[in-house]
């Protein structure tokens, strides 16, 4: 691409098929205030496509859509009954744990490599992500938390404890933002086909990779994802969506 209105232009046209219909649209139109931003800002088109491939779009529009959720004193955030200390939600289901932009995944590899060595979740419960401290039940890495631990809520403890320990339960689960945030970035890899790839981290891996003293690219390596990944993650919050 030679320029960013070239990229708008692409940005208009991708179908991404496999967004949730209800957020294809809010989705595209996050992914061109974002291009139109870099615009107003001159920023050089290699900077913006770096920038978009890390996925800084996609957290972006994540991150204004759950500031309102998480402060809708109607909606589901206000009667979820999180706290500090309630960690059921940090027992990572299968080996993945849920996925990460580049930038999340880089933000949460400097938090942790810090405390290398130091006891981890995985001494509380087995299956526990790496970044928790196994005494107080607290992410170590709070600021550096992803997409989805800042999402991911409950109206009861109980229903995420069985959850945890593989009983299905409805109630628990993320919060639109986040869906949101999926949706731009497979918008955004759609747009940058054939410019530059949008890869996707493994948070349970890359949380281990960091605690081991992995360097940041051997974690980036170590919990990079395939590319189907993405498309599997929108389809089971289709499902979950569609009940
Ligand atoms: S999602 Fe569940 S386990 Fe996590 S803080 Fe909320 S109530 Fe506790
Ligand atoms: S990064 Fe923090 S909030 Fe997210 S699963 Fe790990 S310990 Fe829990």
């Amino acid at each position: 691409v030679s320029d960013l209105p070239q990229i708008r232009r692409k940005a208009e046209r991708v179908s991404a098929a496999h967004v949730l219909a209800a957020f294809r649209g809010v989705g595209r139109r996050s992914l061109l205030a974002w291009l139109d931003a870099a615009g107003a800002h001159d920023m050089p088109v290699r900077e913006a496509v770096r920038r978009l491939a890390k996925g800084e779009a996609a957290l972006e529009a994540g991150r204004v859509a759950l500031e309102g959720q998480l402060a809708d004193p109607e909606g589901p955030a206000a009667r979820a009954a999180c706290a500090e200390g309630c960690a059921f939600c940090c027992i990572l289901a299968g080996e993945d744990g849920g996925t990460m932009t580049e930038a999340e995944a880089v933000r949460l590899h400097a938090s942790l490599s810090r405390l290398a060595g130091e006891p981890d979740g995985r001494v509380w419960h087995p299956r526990a992500c790496p970044a928790l401290d196994p005494e107080t039940r607290t992410c170590r890495a709070y600021d550096a938390r992803p997409s989805i631990c800042r999402s991911y809520i409950s109206p009861d403890a109980a229903l995420c404890e069985d959850i945890a320990e593989g009983t299905p339960r409805p109630g628990p689960g993320v919060l639109g933002g986040h869906v949101l945030y999926l949706s731009v970035l497979a918008l955004t890899r759609e747009t940058l086909r054939g410019v530059a790839a949008v890869p996707t981290y493994s948070l349970a891996r890359l949380a281990a990779a960091a605690v081991r003293d992995d360097s940041l690219e051997e974690a980036l390596a170590a919990s990079r994802h395939a590319p189907r990944e993405l498309r599997d993650e929108i389809a089971r919050h289709k499902k979950a969506m569609n009940g």
